[in-house]
């Protein structure tokens, strides 16, 4: 019986990493519904109370204030998005251990180089979008430092920094990032 019980196991497992990501939003919605427990676990994984979020410095210095007149503090949550996707790196990040050292990032865009069009004279890639920048990184330099987007390590270190809705374009070019 056991190993029946672990080839089931085996084939959800299967099944959650091969579904699309769609339907996997729709089933997890549906189990948060229909199982208190579920909810409650989901809660705990994805909402951050918002005095627990670490943006930088400034929202630190506010924290201070909060501090210094602790009437304000009258233990009463805010629950809030535990992740969110960082302007600069463009990466996915907890905001709960967000520091001043997690984000590594390039201050301005990158540019591919003119041998990415004398090697790859019959590249069906838009020079300057994202796919190309997948397919040849090796081409791409940051105008920041100078820096290759193949081998270089980001030139800069700081906080990451939460996403907005007015950057659409950077939002788009995080649903490449892996
Ligand atoms: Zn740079
Ligand atoms: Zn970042």
């Amino acid at each position: 019986m056991a190993p029946a019980r672990a080839e089931k196991v085996d084939l959800l497992d299967h099944t959650i990493d091969t579904i699309s990501t769609v339907k996997l939003r729709q089933i997890f919605k549906s189990i948060c519904k229909t199982c208190p427990e579920a909810k409650k676990h989901a809660e705990e994984l994805l909402l951050a109370d918002k005095k627990d979020a670490k943006t930088g410095p400034s929202i630190n210095e506010e924290e201070k204030e909060n501090k210094d007149a602790p009437a304000k503090d009258d233990g009463v949550k805010q629950p809030i998005p535990r992740f969110a996707f960082c302007a600069n790196c463009e990466k996915e990040f907890d905001v709960t251990t967000n520091t001043s050292t997690s984000c590594l990032y390039h201050t301005m865009e990158d540019e591919p180089d003119d041998c990415l069009y004398e090697d790859n004279p019959t590249n069906p890639l838009d020079p300057d979008s994202m796919e190309a920048r997948e397919e040849y990184p090796e081409f791409f330099w940051f105008k920041c430092c100078g820096r290759n987007r193949h081998e270089d390590e980001p030139c800069t270190v700081g906080w990451h920094k939460e996403m907005t809705e007015e950057k659409p374009y950077k939002r788009a070019r995080a649903s490449y990032v892996v």
